[in-house]
């Protein structure tokens, strides 16, 4: 039987299982985007500077109070405390509160960027978008979009949230490296090139996104806009075309596709990183594996369509060669998976679904290194079959424990104990090689390795 006092103490710890310093910190957090919410619902638009420096002030020393709070005294790796107890990451009410508010602000970011406060042409910005204006002067000497907004807001999020990966799982070298290089990409080649290029007249381009997930770099006015750059313009059409079809099989076939998905994508950052805590929700199911496999590898198919007749109008003149107007192809393109699927459910759905809902079923540069990571092809004149990647998770199972820390935790839905169980390498197309199935592994059986 428990002692008296150790059953108080877990029911009082159960109750919501933080401690004062993590409820004094999360009032920091909560009070500074509170500060963000009065400015934007009173549609204010003086005292930009101020309002915003405390805000992310106050927001940045919560929740670094708060990782060190949570993480000081206990040992470094996956929590399991709480995750099926706390409303928050069980799709309780809390979570359900957060789904909608994400999604509600993917929606006004997309299609009502009026309510978040950007101004009509020749009047001033107002709300959220006033707000940041300083930061956008500062860094390119233009008042902000919501565009920029976004971006900050991204930034930020990646950068203190993978503050607290790196401390929560410190005794991982994989996990610490590659977070820091997420938390590089995201703010310098994300966020500040970018900016700094449009100061410079440059065209808006972001180094790291590729086609297909970068599914406008095709559209005209795109191509138009690098042509009109002179020489960097068409470095970066030669830079956008060299990294789809040679530096990604090439690092694909060498690293698997973690290296783009798991240290350099901004989608993944932030999944990695604000989505940690809900890395559990991913549903397991072969009927999920099912039907990630056919969602993804449609949207890939359509990406390719799609580019393929705005290729051809551009060139040949012709405007539907796949029998619908390639100008409307590329319209629900953008709207059905490059707004509502990668943002609206992507991010938003994070809470209910998981954190990679985007990368699992919707991204196709996730479908193309997939297919890539996965594949292998006979020669005849070869016993073997070449494989199209060296990456693949090799498992000791007589290890295994089957405590089950790996499935739980794979994000992608992959059941890894049931391939550590038959001691089976794990080649799977849609593992982002996030390494967290070994890191949470009591027993070390899983290795993430370039054979
Ligand atoms: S199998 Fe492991 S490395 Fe691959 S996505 Fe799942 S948790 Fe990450
Ligand atoms: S975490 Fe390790 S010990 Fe546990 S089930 Fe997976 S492979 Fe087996």
């Amino acid at each position: 039987m428990l002692p008296y006092k150790s059953i108080s103490l877990t029911a009082h710890h159960h109750s919501d299982g933080l401690n004062p310093g993590q409820k004094m910190a999360l009032s920091f957090i909560g009070f500074g985007f509170l500060l963000q919410l009065v400015y934007w619902l009173g549609f204010r638009s003086e005292g930009a500077g101020l309002w915003l420096w405390s805000s992310i002030g106050l927001v940045s020393a919560g929740s670094l109070w708060y990782t060190i709070n949570q993480y000081k005294n206990t040992l470094p790796g996956i929590k399991n405390n709480h995750n099926w107890l706390s409303s928050l990451t069980s799709r309780g009410s809390l979570a359900w509160i957060l789904a909608i508010f994400l999604t509600g602000f993917y929606i006004l970011l997309y299609w009502y960027p009026e309510f978040l406060g950007l101004a009509k042409e020749g009047e001033n910005n107002r709300g959220l978008v006033a707000l940041f204006d300083p930061l956008s002067f500062g860094l390119k000497g233009k008042p902000a979009s919501q565009w920029f907004v976004y971006g900050a807001l991204y930034t930020l999020i990646i950068l203190l949230l993978g503050i607290k990966f790196i401390y929560k799982y410190r005794h991982n070298k994989y996990q610490v490296y590659r977070t820091i290089s997420i938390m590089f990409f995201q703010t310098a080649i994300a966020f500040i090139l970018p900016e700094i290029m449009q100061s410079l007249n440059k065209p808006y381009y972001d180094f790291k996104n590729i086609w297909p997930l970068n599914y406008y770099f095709f559209f005209d006015w795109n191509i138009d806009a690098m042509m009109a750059a002179g020489t960097f313009g068409y470095f970066m059409l030669f830079w956008g075309i060299l990294s789809f079809l040679v530096i990604t099989p090439v690092l694909t076939y060498f690293y698997g596709k973690r290296w783009y998905c798991s240290w350099v994508c901004g989608c993944g950052g932030l999944a990695e990183t604000a989505g940690d805590p809900f890395r559990h929700l991913s549903d397991k199911s072969l009927k999920a594996w099912k039907i990630e496999r056919w969602v993804i590898h449609s949207v890939l198919v359509f990406v390719v369509l799609m580019t393929v007749s705005v290729l051809v109008t551009r060139f040949f003149g012709i405007r539907n060669i796949f029998l619908i107007d390639s100008g409307t192809l590329s319209h629900v393109y953008g709207f059905l998976i490059g707004a509502a699927f990668s943002g609206v459910v992507g991010v938003g759905f994070y809470p209910l679904l998981g954190s990679r809902v985007w990368c699992r079923f919707g991204c196709p540069m996730a479908a193309y290194l997939g297919i890539l990571q996965r594949f292998s092809f006979k020669l005849p004149w070869k016993k073997e079959a070449v494989r199209m990647s060296k990456f693949r998770i090799t498992t000791n199972g007589s290890q295994c424990i089957s405590c089950g820390n790996c499935s739980t935790y794979c994000e992608m839905g992959i059941d890894v104990k049931a391939y550590a169980q038959r001691q089976e390498d794990i080649v799977r197309a849609s593992c982002v090689g996030c390494g967290i199935c070994s890191a949470v592994c009591p027993r070390g059986v899983l290795r993430l390795e370039n054979l």
